[in-house]
């Protein structure tokens, strides 16, 4: 009897192997911009304590309140949660291995996050996020880094024509305090319009109704009390000096005064980079500073800031740009007939001793269909050992794609010759 079909997990995505020369590109320009910029990988556990999202992440959240994967460890009844983001688990790390005790940090990681939300273009229940934690630094010439670096990715990636920087000033908790009752008082005396969620909200946290997505309550928010206006010298100085080094390395932004952002521990910088190309998942960056962060969860105070990224919302802002990267197994597709398979093992080894990427045909298909093979593969060239070619120590190559030098033409030359030709390309490549 046949067995029914087991299915992924809705809302979690296989990324399968058409997709990879597309997440590979991304993956290696977010690996060398944060090398540019002195960053080094963290990687944490995908498991953490639920405590420490409750803290980190504040428990009036959408995160905390309803999209975290969370469970009782049936084995010891621990209470754990898939991680939902990971700037709480890079603090705790940061403190638990005491890693700024000597000089602050700057570093970046790349993985899943979980979030129980309802999947649709662009939002999932597991995704990508690729983020950087700066710890001990004060700003806010480490916050202005981290923006130049990421409009230095989008131009390595092609999409920053689509991109935009809108940018805000949380100020400092005091200043937010003052700016809250301001707040509450507005909504109180406009209490009809506020929906379900603005109600909840209304005292636990009022300044995210702010990012309500409400189209009903656009108006109200649009000529609520502004956080600015609340803004102490101080904090008002760390903005300009912020704005300065944006302008001086020409990064365009706009400043947003409703931009809060969802998480309870930003101060002073908050910011996103949203595009016109998604649809409604337009953010495709968030990030700003969190000086209270690490003290919150248990260390020395230490100021901070960093950012995440969602990167499936950056792969389909890529489609968009019609970014593309062609599907490549392999660099040499290594076809053969006769009796040469022991050789052409020992060649093709020598090619992988000279980093060609190479793949020999696996059985005894007809050579007309290796070559069928080779082409669908993406391979640069066909690779081809005969029992002629044996006995002379000699290799075929064939060029398979239009953009290669002596594409429509096949070669034979010694396999010193071959080895030689092959590497230069591939360097060159
Ligand atoms: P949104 O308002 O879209 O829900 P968020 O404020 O919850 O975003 P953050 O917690 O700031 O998002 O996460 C940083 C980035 O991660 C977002 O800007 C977005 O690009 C990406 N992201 C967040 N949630 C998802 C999701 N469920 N699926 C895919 N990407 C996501
Ligand atoms: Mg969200």
């Amino acid at each position: 009897m046949a067995k029914d079909k087991i299915q992924a997990v809705k809302g979690m995505n296989d990324i399968l192997p058409q997709d990879d020369p597309m997440w590979d590109f991304l993956f290696n320009a977010l690996e060398s911009v944060a090398h540019r910029y002195g960053y080094m990988q963290i990687r944490t556990p995908i498991l953490e304590q639920t405590r420490l999202f409750k803290r980190g992440i504040g428990e009036v959240t959408d995160i905390v309140e309803k999209e975290m994967y969370s469970f009782v460890d049936s084995l010891n009844g621990e209470e754990l949660t898939l991680r939902p983001e990971n700037t709480a688990s890079v603090v705790r790390a940061v403190i638990e291995h005491n890693l700024t005790y000597e000089a602050p940090r700057r570093l970046w990681y790349f993985g899943p996050m979980f979030r129980h939300e309802r999947p649709q273009r662009g939002r999932y229940r597991q995704f990508y996020q690729f983020g950087m934690e700066a710890i001990g630094f004060k700003g806010p010439d480490v916050d202005a880094e981290q923006l130049l670096l990421i409009h230095r990715l989008w131009k390595l990636l092609g999409v920053h024509k689509e991109v935009r920087l809108e940018l805000n000033c949380l100020g400092q908790f005091e200043e937010r305090k003052n700016y809250r009752e301001a707040l509450i008082a507005y909504f109180e005396a406009h209490k009809e319009v506020l929906d379900e969620d603005a109600n909840r909200r209304l005292y636990s946290n009022p300044l995210r109704i702010l990012d309500t997505k409400n189209p009903n309550m656009q108006q109200l928010v649009e000529n609520a009390p502004k956080l600015m206006d609340y803004l102490g010298e101080e904090s008002k100085a760390f903005l300009k000096k912020l704005e300065d080094i944006l302008s001086a390395n020409g990064i365009n932004y706009r400043i947003n005064p409703r931009l809060v952002r969802g998480l309870d521990y930003y101060n002073l910088t908050v910011y996103e980079w949203v595009t016109d190309k998604l649809g409604a998942q337009a953010t495709v960056c968030g990030g700003g500073r969190y000086d209270p962060l690490v003290e919150m969860l248990g260390g020395r105070s230490t100021p901070a800031c960093g950012f995440a990224m969602g990167v499936e919302r950056v792969l389909e802002l890529m489609k968009e740009c019609s970014i593309q990267r062609p599907y490549q197994e392999c660099v040499a597709y290594f076809c053969w007939q006769g009796d040469v398979y022991q050789d052409v093992v020992r060649m093709a080894e020598m090619l992988r001793d000279h980093q060609i990427d190479t793949i020999v045909h696996s059985g005894s298909a007809k050579f007309a269909n290796q070559m069928k093979r080779a082409d669908a593969s993406g391979a640069d060239y066909a690779v081809i050992l005969g029992e002629n070619e044996l006995a002379e120590g000699c290799l075929t190559i064939k060029p398979l794609r239009e953009h290669l030098k002596d594409y429509g033409s096949q070669q034979t030359m010694k396999l010193e010759d071959a080895i030689q030709y092959l590497s230069t390309l591939s360097i060159n490549q």
